[in-house]
């Protein structure tokens, strides 16, 4: 596909190279901030899943960029940290750990910087490389899920936030239920630059409330205890019963009179005052990305002497 064909087919794409984003997702970020405002008063804050870094970018301008601009120095600086498998280009004020979210030497290294304190926010956009099985995606998704919400058990105050991407599969319910043991507020969210046509959507949950007594991360001890109590009969708020009737608000963000990300537009409709489209790069690469491995293994393929 030509850069120009992609340009036009998705207005988000070509908005986040003008606008100097490394990728589209930014705008997903900043229509879930100006509904929610979760970045208002951050100071320490952990993006999961965080490569090439759009969401880590809308932290830096928006927490990190401004506090320098007032003069502020030290520890008076918004802690960012940023987590992923794949390597990333350093950003300003953003602390990069090149890691699994679901490995506990990652959380600790996240903990470390953070010098005893804790997060106000958690966000994780995170995805699995998708395999077309519906199922299993889902499942694998709501793995990263769960790996987000244990790091979540380590790392944020009581009070804070958890933002995550999902699929709005058949067994959201599940996930809901699990988000709302730890969240009295969750709400499933639809940012106008997320595709109709695809399953994504994200969880915004509030006021984090650790569970009483519960050790950071022994996650699925909490889990498999509410399920325990569901099948005993414990009352709703003790369990995990009555997944299927978990409803969680559900609400679209963003300027709703704004643009489509189903939609195509002509290549100017994007450009201030209508000027003539100039195709642009991308405004960052990835460095290490999990293809190359497979063109390099391909090309060695293609060279190598065919066995007769
Ligand atoms: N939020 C990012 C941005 O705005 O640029 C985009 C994130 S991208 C959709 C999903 C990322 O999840 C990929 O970079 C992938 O490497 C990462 N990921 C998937 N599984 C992971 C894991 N177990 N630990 C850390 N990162 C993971």
């Amino acid at each position: 596909m030509g850069k120009a064909s992609k340009d036009k087919r998705d207005i988000y794409y070509r908005k986040a190279k003008e606008e100097g984003w490394r990728a589209r997702s930014a705008f997903k970020l900043l229509q879930i901030d100006e509904e929610f405002n979760i970045l208002q008063g951050c100071h320490r804050v952990v993006d999961l899943c965080a490569a090439p870094g759009s969401w880590s970018q809308v932290l830096s301008r928006h927490l990190y960029l401004p506090a320098v601009a007032a003069g502020k120095t030290g520890d008076e600086l918004p802690k960012l940290v940023a987590v992923d498998l794949q390597p990333m280009a350093p950003l300003e004020g953003i602390i990069e750990i090149q890691g699994d979210i679901t490995s506990t030497s990652t959380v600790e290294e996240v903990i470390s910087h953070f010098n005893g304190h804790l997060a106000d926010l958690v966000i994780s956009d995170g995805a699995p490389d998708v395999t077309g099985l519906h199922d299993m995606d889902e499942f694998v998704q709501s793995q990263l899920i769960l790996a987000g919400l244990t790091v979540v058990t380590h790392v944020l105050r009581p009070g804070g936030s958890f933002v995550a991407k999902i699929f709005r599969g058949k067994d959201i319910g599940l996930l809901y239920a699990q988000c709302k043991i730890f969240f009295p507020e969750v709400h499933c969210v639809k940012p106008k630059s997320s595709r109709n046509s695809s399953i994504e959507a994200f969880i915004v949950c509030q006021h984090y409330t650790p569970v009483e007594g519960m050790h950071p991360g022994a996650l699925n001890q909490v889990l498999d205890q509410r399920h325990a109590d569901a099948s005993s009969g414990a009352s709703p708020e003790q369990s995990v019963g009555g997944i299927e009737e978990i409803l969680v608000p559900f609400l679209a963000c963003g300027d709703l009179s704004g643009y489509d990300a189903d939609q195509s537009y002509p290549l100017e409709a994007s450009q201030e005052g209508a000027k003539p489209y100039v195709p642009l790069e991308p405004v960052q690469a990835p460095i290490a990305p999990p293809y190359k491995t497979a063109i390099a293994l391909e090309r060695k393929l293609h060279s190598a002497p065919q066995a007769r």
